[in-house]
């Protein structure tokens, strides 16, 4: 990367259960690229070992319609049809600008679908998971959730993985270093061509 060039953004999704979460955090600890995660907005509520402006920045409903009104998103969507507000504030992205970083956004598609209209060099990738019936596996392990909510986000799997062909970079998450592996090739190459 070239002295004027800053990291640009980087989007990551898949569905519920294709093992997400983990490599967002394993890429963070170790990834030799500068990444910043940037905190989503939300209207759902906390979990209970989740952190307001470290997990979310948690805002009432009014809160984050106001904001939204204001131009304050790069996007936002109503996610897994659950009521719940989920978005991507623009200071976020200058955040990561200030510390010449990528700014690092895990979204759902519909989410990454705007980033991508906004910002088409940004590097996409979607995560999967080899067998279809791991995301439900996984979603079950997790044991956080009710019936009706995996049924929903079972639902919502289904229609992101339609998408999967919007994004720069598909990856199968078989084996997690083998993942984060090709994710810090994609990152020094674009870093590299810039
Ligand atoms: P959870 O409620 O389990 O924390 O997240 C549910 C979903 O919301 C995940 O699929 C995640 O990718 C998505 N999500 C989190 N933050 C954002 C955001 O800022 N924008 C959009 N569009 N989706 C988000």
């Amino acid at each position: 990367m070239s002295e004027t060039q800053q990291p640009g953004i980087l989007v990551l999704s898949g569905p519920a259960g294709s093992g997400k979460t983990t490599v967002v955090n394993r890429l963070l600890s170790v990834s030799p690229a500068k990444l910043m995660k940037c905190i989503s907005a939300t209207t759902r509520p906390p979990r209970p070992e989740e952190v307001n402006s470290s997990d979310y920045y948690f805002l009432s409903t009014e809160e984050f319609e106001q904001r939204r009104e204001r131009g304050e998103f790069l996007e936002c969507a109503e996610v897994h049809k659950s009521g719940n507000w989920y978005g991507t504030l623009k200071s976020e992205i200058e955040r990561a600008r200030n510390e010449n970083a990528w700014a690092f956004l895990e979204i759902d598609v519909e989410g990454a679908l705007n980033v991508m209209q906004a910002y088409p060099q940004a590097v996409t990738i979607f995560l999967t998971t080899p067998n279809p019936d791991d995301y439900e596996r996984r979603l079950r392990e997790r044991n956080t959730e009710s019936e009706e909510v995996i049924q929903k986000r079972l639902q919502t799997a289904r229609e992101e993985l339609k998408h999967a062909d919007r994004y720069r970079f598909c990856i199968v998450n078989d084996e997690l270093a083998r993942t984060i592996d090709e994710i810090n090739d994609i990152l020094k190459s674009e870093e590299d061509v810039s």
